[in-house]
């Protein structure tokens, strides 16, 4: 997903950058895998994930071979079955799919746009996932603007927009935060339809598109679906609309959009595979990435690159011949792009066993080599994680901090107060080919793949097979604080998602009456 919610994940990352200091009750000093027995282990597997890997193979057959997949569409369907199939190939135990349903499907159709006046050109545009349509013949209209940044005072004024094409601008200053602005863009979208408005103007988030002649789709909230046609256009054509509006002319364009809703909730599956553990087999570290995508193009940064990491990481520990102490649980989640949904069914289904699990490990930041580990929340574990992440610095991945990442399956694992770990990327592309008709094969490096999965498989191995256990999940109390400090809860109150109440506010600073 990873939507709007960059800038404030920069923040978060900002704040908790430091780490965290030593704990007074950590009787002994964390031990890395120089002396807790795991580096014979961890050296094979290394060795087998940097020779002959299969990750790439994998990579090229999801994004050739089976392209964009929209969770609930056929083609998502044909990706659960081939990702059960590589498990199975791959030599994991216990696979098998575990269905879930999503509150609606969504099929695109098409998106055509033509600028009548002043001018007359083709317009680029794509439908934003889960909205509407176009009278089957089109429909014109003048263009008109709406300011992002009071979007509150625009759903009032939402008359106004009856026959008109919207364009989503922002101007001034923002009368409050990007979480909360969003959030009112859906309540304007939903104002906007039967209002009369003919299509919407604004991309992920509201946004303008990034890159030359891209458009970007992307769900526009979670479990989010809108009636009104809302397109991401190119840069280049919607920076001349803003052009020939800052001149006082006012634009006439038209669209016919087509796409398709169903009428009632459609099946998915979350796809699990595993290797058990040799000691503590009850005890689980899920591992993975989304195979889910958008379907402008074949979906290979977003995450196919995630999904063949996960199952090339699971390749090299299986080649190793290595069982770790406790299970490690390879999950291929669905239904990410529409909200988290694969990540928040898995909690759901395996409530009863939360408290056996260790965390998660995931992977979903574009094409780039995994620089850091995010830890999700878990302050307490950075200093027993960096002694492992030390071991990783000749391949420059040992950069540790307990950041919280709320754009993608990590989010529901670190709602539990479990570490919910992103492997955080450097992907300076990842800005052109997100969701957009760039993000194909071209655009991953083998070598990097390789790399990223490697990583991938010695940090799932080294946290399943140290002889302390890594981690338990905190009380709500504790994980409310800390989803506070972090600045989670605006978004996940504004998006209705928080589940704690008022746990973990904070009296003096919140009440400084008291
Ligand atoms: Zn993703």
């Amino acid at each position: 997903m990873q939507r709007v919610f960059v800038k404030l994940a920069v923040v978060a990352a900002c704040l908790s950058a430091a780490g965290a200091p030593l704990h007074a009750d950590n009787r002994t000093a964390p031990k890395g895998p120089g002396e807790d027995g795991t580096k014979p282990a961890l050296t094979r597997i290394a060795g087998e994930g940097m020779m002959n890997s299969h990750a790439f193979g994998f990579l090229t057959e999801l994004s050739d071979d089976i392209g964009g997949r929209v969770t609930g569409t056929p083609a998502e369907r044909k990706a659960e079955e081939w990702g059960a199939a590589k498990m199975k190939s791959i030599g994991l135990e216990n696979v098998h799919t575990e269905k879930y349903t999503i509150w609606r499907g969504w099929t695109r159709g098409s998106a055509e746009g033509e600028i009548l006046a002043p001018v007359r050109h083709k317009l680029h545009v794509d439908a934003m996932g889960w909205t509407g349509s176009t009278p089957a013949s089109g429909a014109e209209g003048d263009v008109v603007t709406v300011n992002m940044f009071d979007i509150e005072s625009e759903i009032k004024h939402v008359s106004r927009l009856k026959g008109k094409v919207v364009l989503v601008t922002t101007k001034g200053k923002p009368a409050k935060d990007e979480t909360n602005l969003f959030a009112l863009f859906g309540d304007f979208l939903k104002a906007a339809g039967p209002a009369g408005a003919i299509a919407v103007i604004g991309g992920q988030g509201g946004g303008k598109s990034t890159g030359m002649n891209l458009t970007h789709t992307g769900i526009l909230g979670f479990n989010a679906d809108f009636a009104v046609p809302v397109l991401s256009m190119s840069a280049e054509d919607q920076g001349q609309l803003e052009r020939f509006l800052e001149r006082g002319m006012t634009p006439r364009v038209r669209f016919n959009v087509q796409n398709t809703f169903t009428n009632g909730p459609v099946e998915t599956a979350n796809v699990v595979g595993e290797i058990r553990g040799r000691e503590h087999p009850e005890e689980i570290l899920v591992v993975g990435g989304h195979l889910d995508s958008w379907d402008l193009s074949e979906g290979t940064t977003d995450n196919g690159s995630g999904a063949a990491a996960t199952l090339g990481a699971a390749e090299a520990i299986m080649r190793s011949g290595q069982r770790p102490r406790r299970t490690i649980r390879f999950v291929l989640f669905t239904g990410e792009e529409e909200g988290l949904d694969g990540s928040f069914a898995y909690m759901k289904q395996h409530q009863t066993e939360m408290k056996n699990h260790l965390g998660s490990l995931v992977i979903d930041g574009g094409q780039g080599p995994a620089k850091r580990f995010h830890l999700g929340g878990r302050d307490d574990l950075v200093s027993v994680f960096q002694p492992f992440a030390d071991t990783l610095s000749n391949l420059g991945a040992s950069d540790v901090d307990d950041r919280v990442e709320s754009g993608t399956d990590t989010l529901p694992f670190s709602m539990a107060g479990l570490p919910g770990i992103d492997m955080g990327q450097e992907s300076p592309d990842y800005k052109y080919t997100h969701h957009s008709a760039a993000d194909a094969l071209e655009a991953q490096k083998p070598d990097v793949l390789a790399q990223n999965a490697t990583l991938m498989a010695l940090a799932a191995f080294w946290i399943a097979d140290r002889p302390e256990r890594f981690a338990s999940p905190w009380p709500p109390e504790r994980t409310a604080r800390m989803l506070r400090a972090q600045h989670e809860y605006e978004e996940l109150k504004a998006f209705n998602l928080w589940p704690f109440g008022d746990l973990g506010v904070d009296e003096k600073k919140d009440n400084p009456q008291n």
